[in-house]
């Protein structure tokens, strides 16, 4: 498993996970990665408020990291206005600093 794929599964954890006992948020020194290959991770959670114990099985298609999370995707209305301002545009630079 990618160190980028295990980062990722772990910040979704951090993110969507809580004990069971107590629901308290889970942080980085409650997680232990007891077990990772290629396919999967087992993440051992110990709670360091009521010190519940649970594992969490990921399988890797199951956590799929974006490319950049803080970046909004393109849409296509973007993508449209970029093709028609190519398409207008003859290539004469000096024309457009001349306005
Ligand atoms: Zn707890």
């Amino acid at each position: 498993m990618n160190i980028k794929v295990l980062k990722y599964l772990i910040y979704r954890i951090k993110q969507s996970v809580k004990c069971a006992k107590c629901n308290k948020k889970l942080s980085d020194k409650d997680l232990f990665v007891t077990e990772a290959d290629s396919q999967q991770a087992v993440i051992e959670c110990v709670c360091s408020k009521c010190e519940a114990k649970f594992k969490i099985d990921a399988k890797l298609h199951k956590f799929r990291p974006q490319n950049n999370l803080n970046s909004p995707p393109v849409n296509d209305q973007e993508i449209n206005q970029m093709k028609e301002f190519l398409n207008k545009f003859n290539g004469d630079f000096k024309s457009i600093f001349k306005k």
